[in-house]
């Protein structure tokens, strides 16, 4: 098991820009602080380099990585009301990616089972040409389309059990059938996509599965569309490499969202993701998405980790 992370991701800020923002440095303390009392869970600790602009390009066309790398360069700024850049963001979006890259590479390679990227800036909703939703590159998928494209893979299944669907993520991938990519969200929320009706387009049909749920929902509904919608079609896939985008904002302390999860919630639906993966041979990896309650976040982390590693839910 090994976990990944970078100092450079504590310096992205967007309360510089945008008062009172909720995606803060604060996130990654928070869940290193509950690490450390209980000694990691016995996890390897890796910091990683940052990500090479070639992996940032399989999935982001280069003027939004310009545009990306000159708006810090400049001193940074709000690009839309929900998404900031500072002068520091394009290093800390470069290790967040390269993390996931760095994890990709120990998972495929053998070295690990299981990993997880606790970085920021999150990543799900960049769309290739676009940062929106506190995201400036979609980190799980630079993952996915290296493994694809370096490292002799040809299914990759990326779950987003973030509240939120990861239409980034979706966006890069709905034309593929390489990338199976699941996502259970709260409807009805941003950014407003993710119909159960949107199962991907031309050879990419059927390989994205859009389960909204309504606000409100608990962990027997969240838990009964892994089991019963998405696995079932992740076994039918054989994907020989597992990605999560982890967000933990369906957690019931969430101030962003409605839906009523709690940190043991995270760590069974880890554990039947982690059996799963273990019938298929498959490693799985997990990147930080969202979560903006710090106990809850913290907690939830710590939970899914757990899970990933095998070991029962920490009380
Ligand atoms: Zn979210």
């Amino acid at each position: 098991m090994q976990y990944f992370s970078h100092p450079a991701c504590l310096e992205h800020d967007p309360r510089q820009g945008l008062h009172g923002h909720p995606e803060q440095p604060g996130r990654l303390r928070a869940i290193e602080a509950a690490l450390a009392e209980r000694d990691w869970l016995g996890w390897e600790r890796r910091e990683t380099p940052a990500a090479r602009e070639e992996d940032l390009l399989r999935v982001h066309p280069t003027p939004h990585v310009e545009a990306i790398r000159e708006l810090c360069r400049a001193g940074g700024g709000a690009i839309d009301a929900d998404t900031f850049a500072g002068e520091r963001s394009y290093e800390a979006a470069l290790h967040a990616a390269g993390s996931a890259c760095a994890m990709t590479r120990s998972l495929v390679a053998g070295e690990a089972k299981t990993g997880f990227c606790a970085v920021r800036p999150p990543g799900h909703h960049a769309e290739p040409e676009r940062a929106m939703g506190f995201c400036l590159f979609d980190n799980v998928a630079v993952a996915a389309a290296l493994a694809l494209a370096e490292l002799g893979l040809e299914r990759v299944f990326i779950l987003d059990w973030d509240v939120h669907h990861g239409n980034g993520t979706a966006e890069i991938f709905r034309h593929r059938d390489d990338v199976l990519f699941a996502s259970i969200h709260q409807g009805g929320i941003f950014p407003g996509t993710g119909a159960r009706e949107d199962t991907g387009s031309g050879p990419g049909e059927g390989y994205t599965i859009n389960l909204p749920v309504p606000a409100g929902s608990e962990e027997a509904l969240w838990l009964s569309l892994l089991e019963d919608e998405v696995l079932p079609a992740a076994t039918e896939f054989r994907p020989q490499l597992v990605l999560i985008s982890a967000g933990f904002d369906a957690h019931r302390d969430d101030p962003l969202a409605n839906c009523r999860l709690e940190a043991s919630s995270f760590h069974r639906m880890g554990s039947v993701v982690r059996d799963a993966a273990g019938d298929w041979g498959a490693p799985i990896g997990a990147v930080l998405e969202g979560g903006y309650a710090l106990p809850a976040l913290a907690e939830s982390v710590v939970a899914t980790m757990a899970a990933l590693g095998g070991e029962p839910c920490p009380s």
